[in-house]
């Protein structure tokens, strides 16, 4: 089931799957083991050890990387060991460049990490395309997308970065966490590999931590599992049956995300108590043009400030809700809010996040897809208390 005329809903349910070949169960079974007999030496079934290949995980694999429209796909531990993968791919002396609106965690393995191996990082302000094209030099090999980026919502132009890669001889890599293979494929738009932290939407239940690599490149492959058998962040068999049975409802929780997150960021928009409202669906967006080109719908994820500008008035707000939970995360079926300046993004400096917007009162909300009256009247009784 790997055609490319068919439908995201069918590709999400049957891509890569088939029947249990041992028994005929539907339901791809967890393999819950790390080795395989081998009738012979060097006589198996395709697997042999399960940091190399587990057929749960396999299939999970194959499924993600359909999904992507890619042909090869790989599984890690976590999102981050996803990235630690791609960088690993690298060269002391080459240069990547990054936003600098980016996912904190990210940001945490490019600098002190994989700086001291000798891979000099630059972040920039990726909506502005001219601002990448000064970075790039002969050392560039490697530019790091993530759009909508985090937790800013700011639009990165995929196409525009992958002709400013291909230039340079470079790879593009786009992190597609928060638009997920429904909303956007960056592969289509001229990505050389796409990374999922799969904790987020694909899994979509807040029950796993897992990341994901998809590339059509077959160097790339080549490299993506040398360096996950050898460095063996591979992820469990009972975590990817959790992530295929995730997916299977990917296309329709997704768009009831879209439409619960347009609801509340219109409704927001107009709210007294609230400054900035940023998401890509408003036509005030500054990229709202290339969302609407590069995606199918503007997702669940929501940012926005307070009038006020007091830290005190967002933490309160954060903790009156009743709906929406306080956590870190996003992406899983439950709506939650999150104050980005002291939990995902307190890695990065005071400074350098008010740059960006991370402002004392940004709240970030992952709209879940409970009913649109019960969140819209939780955020209304919170904002009422400030
Ligand atoms: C969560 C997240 C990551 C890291 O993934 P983990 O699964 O937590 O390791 C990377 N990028 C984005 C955009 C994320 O939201």
């Amino acid at each position: 089931m790997n055609r490319k005329d068919i439908q995201f809903g069918t590709k999400a349910i049957h891509a890569g799957l088939e029947p249990d070949p041992a028994t005929g169960a539907i339901m791809t079974p967890i393999y819950q083991t790390s080795t395989y007999v081998q009738s012979e030496v060097g006589v198996h079934k395709g697997y042999e050890y399960s940091r190399s290949l587990n057929p749960t995980r396999h299939a999970l694999e194959k499924n993600i990387a359909a999904l992507e429209n890619g042909a090869y796909g790989a599984c890690f531990g976590s999102g981050l060991a996803a990235i630690d993968c791609v960088i690993k791919m690298l060269n002391p002396g080459d240069e990547v460049i990054s936003t600098n609106d980016l996912y904190g965690g990210t940001y945490r393995i490019f600098t002190t990490i994989f700086e001291k191996y000798g891979i000099k990082f630059h972040f920039v302000p990726m909506g502005d395309v001219s601002a990448v094209e000064e970075k790039v030099n002969e050392n560039t090999k490697l530019i790091w997308v993530e759009t909508p980026t985090n937790p800013m919502m700011n639009i990165v132009d995929i196409k525009a970065m992958s002709k400013i890669a291909k230039n340079a001889n470079a790879w593009l890599a786009v992190d597609n966490t928060f638009a997920t293979p429904y909303l956007q494929t960056p592969i289509d738009l001229g990505a050389d590999i796409v990374m999922h932290s799969a904790t987020k939407y694909l899994g979509g239940h807040s029950d796993v931590v897992m990341g994901a690599l998809v590339t059509n490149n077959d160097h790339i492959a080549s490299e993506m599992y040398r360096i996950q058998n050898s460095s063996g962040a591979v992820t469990a068999p009972m975590d990817s049956f959790l992530v295929l049975r995730g997916i299977k409802t990917l296309h329709v929780r997704m768009q009831r995300h879209c439409e619960n997150g347009e609801v509340l960021a219109n409704w927001l928009a107009k709210h007294p108590a609230v400054d900035k409202v940023y998401w890509p669906g408003f036509e005030s967006h500054p990229n709202h043009e290339i969302a609407k080109e590069q995606m199918n719908g503007f997702g669940g994820m929501i940012s926005f400030s307070l009038k006020s500008g007091k830290l005190e008035d967002a933490k309160k707000l954060v903790s009156s809700t009743e709906v929406f939970t306080l956590a870190e995360s996003l992406g899983g079926v439950e709506s939650l809010l999150g104050h980005p300046a002291t939990m995902t993004h307190a890695s990065i400096p005071k400074e350098e996040r008010e740059k960006t917007g991370v402002t004392d009162t940004l709240i970030r909300l992952s709209v879940g897809i409970e009913a649109i009256e019960d969140l819209q009247k939780d955020l209304e009784q919170a904002l009422a208390q400030l």
